[in-house]
């Protein structure tokens, strides 16, 4: 699936049109945008964590190989600013994640694939948060059977939902980062979850903000349209933006 480099004018619909979407739905838009070859089909049925590796590689290529975030230490409430490495988390993804995936656990024997675009939409509108893992699984059972005779996923024991629940992490890694923090003043460790579609999500609205004020700004000064002033390379924008003195 190649990917292209969205321009600053592509980036921005994007954006527009992500505002009224719900983030399963926004990581699509930005797939689609990437990917104008893959039909939506084929992008809504990627693996939670094959989605995020493709917007890991897209966000690598928009805002560069680091991504920092600040987090608070839960020990001695410090902030902490971190890097990580795009190509560290990408390195955790598995290219057959989407494939199924069979097991056998006390006695039960499910078959199921791990979830994509599509399940994790559909339930959007679910209400419960709590219920909705448990809800997104069962739409990922394919089959389950005990000594052969079909089972409703219903009457799984909490055991054997937990244990699926882990095997699907395991074969989908990537749609479950957890990143693991020392904190340098105290000591403290602990794992924190980074939420890729989010995270990415908002570095686009900082990027938006500065954009659009320097487009302001821009066409302030020189009258010039807002197409042209996107045209412009991040080096020619900032030379004029630098002669206007903002
Ligand atoms: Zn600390």
């Amino acid at each position: 699936m190649a990917m292209h480099a969205l321009s600053a004018g592509e980036l921005l619909e994007v954006w527009e049109g992500g505002l009224t979407q719900v983030p399963a739905v926004r990581a699509l838009s930005l797939l689609a945008a990437a990917c104008p070859e893959a039909s939506l089909d084929d992008l809504a049925a990627l693996s939670i964590g094959q989605r995020d590796a493709r917007l890991l590689e897209m966000r690598a290529g928009l805002f560069g190989p680091e991504l920092a975030a600040v987090v608070i230490c839960p020990g001695c409430h410090e902030r902490l600013e971190l890097t990580f490495s795009t190509a560290e988390m990408t390195s955790r993804s598995r290219p057959e994640a989407g494939t199924e995936i069979s097991l056998s656990i006390a006695g039960f024997d499910i078959t199921l694939r791990p979830p994509n675009s599509q399940d994790v939409i559909g339930l959007a509108g679910e209400a419960g948060q709590a219920e909705a893992p448990s809800l997104l699984l069962q739409q990922c059972l394919l089959s389950v059977e005990r000594e052969g005779a079909s089972v409703d996923s219903a009457q799984l024991p909490s055991e054997v939902v937990e244990a699926v629940t882990q095997r699907v992490v395991e074969a989908d890694p990537l749609a479950d980062i957890q990143m693991a923090i020392i904190c340098p003043f105290c000591a403290r460790g602990w794992h924190a979850a980074f939420d890729v579609v989010s995270f990415f999500w908002s570095e686009i609205e900082a990027w938006v903000w500065r954009i659009l004020s320097d487009v302001h700004t821009l066409a302030s000064a020189y009258g010039w349209c807002e197409r042209d002033i996107l045209a412009l390379s991040p080096t020619r924008r900032q030379f004029y933006l630098d002669m206007v003195g903002a």
